[in-house]
């Protein structure tokens, strides 16, 4: 494809001191710096102070933008609001809240919506139940938190403890199938989040460890954005972080397990003679026309139409015939575990 995008690495849906996470935004956003992060976008639970206490900006070159993690009274219905600039009234209706981000211009997506845990009575459930509402932009396909607790068991939550990234292989198929099924009606973004809290665990009750340090979660659910224009640090944060959302909106973003590899230079889009689109766009089917892909090394290409396969090459580029419209994304495989997850492309019948 012709570059006219410019990828970013960012960490979505991460927990300060303003709610329970363990450590303040500046000492997150140094954590960051230390990693190949370009954007992170802090979600603290049913507030928005920070942003109101004039934290949102440049963090050395990362650039921090602050949203906030909705709940209902039931806690449930976790949605993940940005680009608000006024609190947002949770004692409301879910419904109420999640349309009145976007009357504020706003941005959101679902939180771990088929979240189910059992082991762990302190750390119960938060499903989604809202999936008729006509207001979310989104929903988060891979949450790394999530899937850690999800997977814990009383047998080996001592060993995940020691080792939370052993746990993460991909998202709920669940998820995914929902997540199809929604882009048949209208355009739903799928983004990662790691719900980074930094969480002390008290191992055998009382052995203090930190599990999920900020860093760890830092190295694995990344969401990269193709932003129109460049994020520059000459520029005020709010012009960069209004680029970053209108990528996220557009769906021109992608989700990636980075400790499988950096994902930056992987491309998915679709050629005809007189035009291109790429993940988020909408573009009319005509005969000819060429689905490509192109990631940094080998790997397994997976071509999904309208929820199921229907194409799949080995290599470091893909190039598929299109044989009929539909909402089509790519999965990309290392060593049998997801990588790339990217957005749909919608292959619309003219
Ligand atoms: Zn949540
Ligand atoms: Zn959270």
């Amino acid at each position: 494809m012709e570059q006219k995008y410019f990828t970013y690495s960012g960490v979505i849906h991460i927990h300060s001191t303003y709610s329970d996470g363990s450590k303040s935004i500046p000492e997150i956003a140094a954590i960051a710096n230390e990693l190949d992060i370009d954007y992170m976008l802090m979600t603290d639970h049913n507030t928005l102070q920070p942003r109101l206490d004039g934290l949102e900006g440049w963090y050395g070159r990362v650039l921090v933008g602050i949203g906030s993690e909705l709940n209902d009274r039931e806690d449930k219905n976790h949605y993940l609001a940005f680009n608000i600039s006024r609190p947002i009234d949770v004692t409301v209706s879910a419904e109420d809240y999640v349309c009145a981000v976007r009357k504020q211009g706003g941005i959101g997506f679902m939180a771990h919506p088929f979240e189910q845990r059992s082991v762990m009575p302190e750390y119960p459930p938060y499903p989604w139940t809202l999936w008729d509402n006509e207001c979310f932009d989104g929903m988060e396909l891979w949450n790394h938190m999530s899937e850690w607790m999800e997977g814990l068991t009383h047998k080996n939550k001592y060993l995940r403890a020691l080792h939370p990234r052993r746990s993460i292989l991909s998202p709920k198929l669940q998820t995914l199938e929902r997540w199809d099924e929604l882009n048949q009606v209208r355009k739903v973004v799928g983004v990662g989040g790691v719900d980074a809290h930094g969480h002390i665990y008290r191992l055998f009750g009382f052995i203090p460890i930190r599990i999920f340090r900020y860093k760890i979660s830092f190295r694995t659910i990344r969401t990269y954005v193709l932003t129109k224009n460049p994020l520059n640090r000459e520029e005020d944060a709010s012009v960069n972080l209004s680029r970053v959302y209108e990528a996220l909106k557009a769906g021109r973003c992608f989700v990636a397990h980075r400790l499988m590899g950096a994902a930056n230079s992987f491309q998915f889009w679709v050629e005809k003679k007189d035009g291109q689109a790429t993940m988020g766009d909408s573009i009319p089917f005509c005969t000819g026309m060429r689905l490509k892909v192109r990631i940094s090394e080998k790997a397994m290409i997976i071509l999904i139409q309208d929820g199921r396969e229907i194409n799949r090459t080995d290599g470091d580029s893909a190039d598929f015939p299109v044989v009929k419209p539909g909402i089509t994304r790519v999965e990309v495989y290392k060593e049998n575990r997801l990588w790339i997850l990217s957005n749909h492309i919608r292959i619309i019948r003219d």
